[in-house]
């Protein structure tokens, strides 16, 4: 049952250090308020009083599930429909080999040059360890549509690009690689909890994504996958551990997958990590995502003007049309790392990504204009003062 709906900002929800603008919400969400309690209580109620029983009482198995629905809420996805557990990789591994089964003669993954790394080199090591012929055809993100050729046999596209913001239409591609009589795989890292998702309607089959990131599940939280519905009972799944078998306490020398959802498990679920996001997810019992829509637009808007007005050595890397971009903005600029480096020093918090790119994250739940006018005067003196010009800013540490 939802919530009557918040006007956002609800700053009081999270835990933010006092003085610090957060614009980095797209990589690692803050703390919500809720979880310390939740988790507390539940280390001590749940695992110290309770122990081997809790999986029973406290209903730790059924968590991936649980949790799953509130996922899809967010996104779009009937109950039932997707499971939590392991990381986005891995999601993506399980996902795109699944999807390879549905379309058995064909050998082309389609993916863009501008998805996120990590998926692309899962789907180089899944086409190397099938050796069967597969091919990983990456193409512009401007082109992804015009690829569905008839040999692609699933399309894996990050929504949302990470480094320029770039928003890809999801109910085009879908029904370009539907009518090329491709499979498509979402990936919605930079999408759940930062735009409005609709996986029933787009109608795709399968779908990805973390929840450290706008859902806020802290660091390490979750993966999760979503497979239609129709699909799941024919799912093969690649990753055959034992919790997504259909009775793991049977203990039975033969896998057999879960008839449900289920059968995307694979082993034992990080139950810390879910009691964690299933409090983090409390916040959105509230928000209207059409709501938070509008706020991300008008946050990033504002924020595009005044750095153009003010901060004339940055140059956009983001679309300039707002229907087009995610949540976050993207400047280029030369020195950005040092750049990046001089901000946070000065509590605003954004992050850069290679070779040029200073990337700032808009986030409803807990930002507002004079976030925005703040973030910009500090982005002003560093700039205009040259501050980023110090040996100290130019050290690139092992996370950027
Ligand atoms: C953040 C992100 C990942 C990270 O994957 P993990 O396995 O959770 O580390 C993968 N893909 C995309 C598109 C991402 O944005």
């Amino acid at each position: 049952m939802k919530d009557v709906p918040m006007q956002l900002p609800m700053k009081d929800r999270f835990h933010l250090p006092e003085g610090m603008i957060y614009l980095d919400g797209n990589s690692l969400g803050p703390l919500p308020r809720d979880v310390p309690d939740h988790l507390s209580r539940m280390v001590t109620d749940e695992w110290g009083a309770h122990l081997i029983k809790a999986w029973n009482v406290d209903d730790w198995m059924g968590q991936p599930m649980r949790v799953g629905n509130q996922v899809g809420r967010l996104v779009g996805a009937p109950e039932g429909s997707i499971t939590m557990g392991d990381t986005l990789s891995i999601k993506v591994y399980q996902a795109l080999s699944a999807a390879l089964q549905l379309r058995p003669d064909r050998r082309v993954i389609l993916s863009d040059s501008g998805n996120f790394p990590s998926d692309l080199y899962m789907a180089q090591g899944l086409i190397a360890h099938l050796n069967a012929g597969h091919e990983l055809r990456v193409v512009a993100p401007e082109e992804v549509a015009g690829a569905m050729t008839d040999d692609v046999a699933v399309a894996m596209i990050t929504q949302v690009d990470y480094r320029s913001g770039r928003m890809h239409d999801m109910e085009g591609i879908t029904k370009a690689a539907h009518a090329a009589g491709a499979v498509m795989l979402w990936d919605l890292a930079h999408s759940a909890g930062a735009v409005p998702v609709d996986l029933a309607a787009s109608a795709c089959e399968f779908a990805v994504g973390c929840t450290y990131k706008y859902l806020n599940g802290g660091p390490g939280a979750p993966a999760f996958i979503y497979v239609r519905p129709d699909l799941i009972g024919g799912i093969d799944p690649a990753l055959s551990g034992w919790l997504g078998h259909d009775a793991p306490f049977a203990f039975e020398p033969s896998y057999r997958p879960a008839p449900d959802i289920e059968r995307m498990r694979v082993g034992t679920p990080p139950v810390l990590q879910l009691s964690a996001l299933e409090a983090a997810l409390r916040v959105w019992d509230s928000v209207d995502m059409q709501h938070l829509r509008d706020r991300s637009i008008a946050l990033s808007e504002l924020f595009i003007a005044e750095v153009e007005a003010r901060c004339p050595a940055l140059t956009l890397a983001s679309p300039r049309d707002p229907a087009l971009r995610g949540s976050q903005v993207s400047f280029a600029f030369e020195y950005g790392y040092a750049a990046m480096q001089a901000l946070i020093a000065r509590d605003v918090i954004g992050d850069f990504r290679a070779p040029d790119i200073m990337r700032f994250g808009f986030t409803p739940l807990y930002l507002d204009e004079s976030d925005v006018r703040r973030a910009v005067d500090v982005l002003a003196d560093v700039l205009d003062n040259r501050l980023w010009d110090n040996p100290d800013y130019k050290q690139a540490g092992r996370v950027t």
